[in-house]
């Protein structure tokens, strides 16, 4: 990519495509082509033609999605087959046809087999049964993965397929309907902390073992695989090293200062037992995580406060429960997050 491409950042309101902005603001990139979803609906085949016969993005990175932890997932099968199917099918088909040089898919880690060998190495793909608690999310993830082999195989396209762990930073989702496990967690605990609560509920046994990675290593990733990498595989983007969630959980109390205890709920769902990603092929091609998970914790606790948590604490205590201003995070001004944003390495 050059300074002055046309990048295309499908999702940049959103956790990874906000860090992408920020990471591609932070390195010179100018010629951005961002749209909100109310101007462009993904799901929409003639309004994502339209788009692209209009602005004919160079390079696409695909960070749209409809994404949620355990809970949503289960209740909305439809939503997140239909939408992740339509969203791939129509961004990926216009732009192999508009011309672009190249399209960046985001997959999952969640969507390996429930027991696949651990760690999870890419060639594990398509080998067994899914986790039943996102297969809906997993198999269009899935289409979409074998959809940019496919244009590749047929049409010299040159997409590809990076497949993240677990994400977390600013920008993150809290709504605890809605919300994956890191951010549920540290809104819960410090909620805890604040009303001098002595003891917080994790959900389900607290045993399964998770591997994290801050947001704004994957979007540095990103960049690097836009421009190092061009291969049909997909490629798994992680920091390679993983906790359990009641470890996780003692690690955020520690950030946030809770010293009461944690129960667990085995009546709520595990999902997978353990899921951690081999980064071995990434690491072989030069690239590594450089914010550990201490580190990353406390820059979004720090973003939690500043921005979002003491307006849904007064929402607490007031009593309201206002599911669109706690999902509503995730688009903070990319530059100002560029420079607060510090990276230790
Ligand atoms: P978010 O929910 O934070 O962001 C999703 C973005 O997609 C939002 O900007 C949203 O727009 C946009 N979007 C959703 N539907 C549409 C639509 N119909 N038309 C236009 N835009 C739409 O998700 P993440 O950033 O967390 O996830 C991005 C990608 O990264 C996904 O593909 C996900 O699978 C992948 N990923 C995420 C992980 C994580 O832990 N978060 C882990 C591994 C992979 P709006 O802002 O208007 O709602």
């Amino acid at each position: 990519m050059k300074p002055g491409s046309r990048i295309y950042i499908a999702g940049h309101r959103g956790l990874v495509g906000s860090a992408i902005r920020r990471s591609c603001c932070a390195r010179g990139f100018t010629r951005l082509i961002v749209r909100d979803r109310e101007q462009l609906d993904l799901r929409v085949a003639q309004a994502v033609d339209a788009f692209f016969t209009a602005e004919h993005p160079e390079y696409v990175f695909l960070a749209a999605a409809t994404v949620g932890g355990i809970h949503v997932n289960n209740s909305r099968p439809a939503d997140f087959v239909r939408d992740n199917l339509l969203i791939a099918t129509n961004v990926i088909d216009a732009a192999w046809r508009h011309g672009a040089r190249k399209l960046l898919f985001l997959g999952s880690s969640c969507i390996y087999p429930k027991l696949a060998p651990q760690p999870l190495r890419e060639e594990y793909l398509l080998t067994g049964a899914l986790e039943p608690t996102n297969e809906w999310y997993a198999i269009a993830k899935l289409a979409g993965l074998k959809m940019c082999q496919a244009y590749r195989r047929q049409y010299g396209f040159d997409a590809i397929t990076l497949l993240p762990s677990n994400l977390y930073g600013p920008g993150d989702n809290f709504d605890l309907e809605t919300s994956h496990v890191l951010p549920a967690l540290l809104r819960k605990i410090d909620a805890a902390r604040a009303a001098g609560e002595e003891r917080v509920m994790l959900w389900g046994t607290g045993t399964p073992r998770r591997e994290f990675l801050f947001v704004d290593d994957l979007a540095e990733a990103c960049l690097f695989l836009m421009e190092h990498y061009s291969d049909e595989r997909p490629i798994n983007v992680g920091s390679g090293e993983d906790l359990t969630i009641r470890e996780l959980a003692e690690l955020i109390a520690e950030v946030v200062g809770f010293t009461g205890r944690f129960e667990t709920d085995p009546s709520r769902p595990d999902g997978t037992p353990r899921k951690v990603l081999d980064v071995s092929r990434l690491a072989g091609l030069g690239w590594r995580a450089r914010v550990d998970l201490r580190s990353g914790i406390r820059l979004t606790y720090d973003w939690y406060r500043n921005s979002l948590g003491r307006r849904l604490q007064a929402q607490e205590t007031a009593g309201v429960r206002s599911t669109a201003a706690t999902s509503a995070v995730a688009s903070p001004d990319p530059e100002a997050l560029a420079h607060r944003v510090t990276r230790p390495s």
